[in-house]
């Protein structure tokens, strides 16, 4: 059943929300299996999609929820698309429709919204107005390229589902007659960047997330163990109408240490 069975594992990378803690609110286990990766000498990463926060304010909210856990090892969204910046398009100036402020994941890289050469665009809230997504597709039809941190098209807060920077891509593709590329999950490139960080093979790393296909089963396709937790956003149905199975599935993330005892 585990095709991966037997593979040595050499790191871990870890969804955050759902896994780790529910609205920064620590899961019951978590801090204790996030220390025992870290006493097998094990890497670790944790891949979120976030992009309100940068990667030190996340990981001083998971401080404050108990997790031993370094700035270093918080790869989000941001983050990936300042790496994805840095190579693609060196030296661009750069105009970010965001909700939140990430720049200090984006040090070294020049800002100028009057008169940008790559687009990014993070997560949506009030910024996304009738005004700044024209300008965006003006810019684009003047050839002006557009990064996505992500596609995510719904993001679940108190008052409800909110639209995201997924909803509005495939108009702006279309009129623009471009593709735009997405660096966070559930990109495969998201997997591979963060393995890169970790200085592991996809083959001998381990994803845990609570959403199948956008966590497990994408990591999965490009080599890496999938353990899917049923916490968070984890829903029966879901694995039940799967056609794809994670490789393991476990109650929550406080059974991983039993799980690597097994995977050896
Ligand atoms: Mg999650």
């Amino acid at each position: 059943m585990n095709g991966r069975a037997g593979r040595a594992i050499d790191g871990v990378l870890f969804d955050i929300d759902g896994v780790l803690v529910t609205s920064w609110q620590p899961i019951d286990g978590a801090a204790a299996a996030l220390a025992d990766v870290r006493e097998r000498g094990l890497a670790r990463a944790f891949l979120t999609n976030t992009t309100s926060r940068s990667s030190g304010e996340i990981a001083a909210l998971l401080r404050d929820a108990g997790m031993d856990v370094d700035d270093a090892e918080i790869v989000t969204a941001g983050r990936l698309t300042a790496e994805y910046l840095r190579t693609t398009y060196p030296g661009r100036r750069v105009w970010m429709l965001n909700s939140g402020d990430v720049a200090a994941d984006f040090a070294g890289i020049e800002f100028d919204a009057a008169d940008p050469e790559v687009v990014v665009l993070g997560g949506a809230g009030p910024e996304y107005d009738h005004a700044s997504l024209s300008r965006v597709v003006d810019l684009l039809l003047g050839g002006v390229p557009a990064v996505a941190m992500h596609r995510g098209q719904v993001w679940a807060s108190a008052d409800g589902l909110q639209v995201d920077v997924g909803l509005y891509l495939p108009g702006l593709e279309e009129i623009s007659g471009t593709r735009i590329v997405s660096v966070g999950k559930p990109g495969v490139s998201a997997f591979l960047a963060a393995t890169e960080l970790m200085g592991t093979a996809p083959e001998s790393t381990v994803m845990v997330g609570d959403d199948l296909v956008n966590d497990v089963l994408r990591a999965q396709q490009v080599g890496l163990t999938g353990v899917l937790v049923r916490t968070g956003k984890f829903r029966p149905s879901v694995l039940a109408h799967s056609s794809e199975t994670p490789d393991h599935v476990v109650d929550s993330v406080a059974e991983l240490p039993g799980l690597l005892d097994r995977l050896g």
